[in-house]
């Protein structure tokens, strides 16, 4: 972890700290190395974000610029992360030399990330040397039957997966990466997303298995069903059931409620989103 860095105050996992810490998402990261059945690539990353297309996406040196501008806007940002607009580690030159760039100069800063888990494996030891305190897993599901409904294809390398064999790698990779993440210390979220009659009577299981794993918060939240997808035709679930959801999964882990869905390019303390205040300096930095 980072020297000066004090954990607690990562307004995502300790909502008592979300009024006074904020966060500044960086947008390197285009591309995706899965096809998750309610995504628009157009959009950005369900993983961490309400549609909406993402203004710009950025480089390393230019995510650094970027980060120098907003702090001296913003002071109460307290943790930087990368979450998309596709994954980190489809992006992975990108998404390590940020991460370098940024570790470098902003030690005080925590660093947190958010990634479907496929590809983040090789990278665990240098992430832990870079300080990366917090890490965000997507898993919906831990039976590869229902994963096989919720990804249309998984790509390792040059090789494209489909049904049960995408599902099944996606899990394996998904499993191995939390435990290493928490071998290497480092601070787990599980994001998953209720889909009604994909994965919702599912959700406990998957929650009992990232306790099992060492997890330290589960995030469930409730499908946006994209125009265009897959899952277009599904009824969001309402806050009613997803509250249930969130009662039944707490018997396993502690839940995240206070998620605010937040944009690959989000900036300041969560409900309190300043990505529209600073679209011109995000712009500006990209030229
Ligand atoms: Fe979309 Fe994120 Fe899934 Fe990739 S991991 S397909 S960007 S929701
Ligand atoms: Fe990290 Fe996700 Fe919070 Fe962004 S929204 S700072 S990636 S936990």
């Amino acid at each position: 972890m980072n020297a000066t860095a004090d954990r607690a105050n990562h307004p995502c996992f300790n909502p008592a700290v979300k009024g006074q810490f904020g966060r500044v998402h960086l947008p390197v990261a285009p591309h995706c190395n899965i096809k998750c059945n309610y995504c628009n690539r157009k959009y950005d990353c369900v993983n961490e974000s309400r549609p909406g297309v993402t203004s710009t996406v950025l480089t390393p040196d230019q995510a650094l610029v970027y980060v120098d501008r907003v702090l001296e806007r913003e002071p109460r940002i307290s943790v930087v992360g990368i979450a998309g607009p596709g994954d980190p580690f489809a992006n992975a030159e990108a998404t390590m030399e940020t991460l370098r760039l940024i570790n470098e100069k902003y030690s005080d800063k925590l660093l947190c990330l958010s990634s479907n888990g496929m590809n983040i494996g090789p990278h665990i030891p240098e992430l832990a040397a870079l300080n990366v305190s917090h890490v965000t897993i997507t898993v919906n599901a831990v039976d590869p039957e229902i994963g096989a409904r919720i990804y249309g294809w998984v790509r390792d390398g040059k090789v494209l997966y489909r049904g049960r064999q995408a599902a099944e790698l996606l899990l394996r990779r998904q499993l191995e990466a939390i435990g290493r993440l928490k071998a290497a210390g480092i601070t787990v979220k599980i994001n998953c997303i209720m889909i009604p009659g994909v994965n919702d009577q599912h959700i406990p299981a998957v929650a009992e298995a990232m306790r099992d794993l060492g997890a330290d918060l589960f995030n469930c939240m409730a499908l946006f069903p994209n125009a265009g997808t897959p899952f277009a035709e599904i009824i969001e679930p309402s806050k009613q059931e997803l509250a249930a959801m969130r009662a039944k999964a707490e018997k396993f882990l502690p839940q995240m409620r206070h998620c605010t869905r937040c944009r690959a390019d989000a900036v300041g303390l969560l409900g309190e989103d300043k990505s529209g205040e600073m679209q011109g300096c995000l712009s500006a930095c990209a030229t």
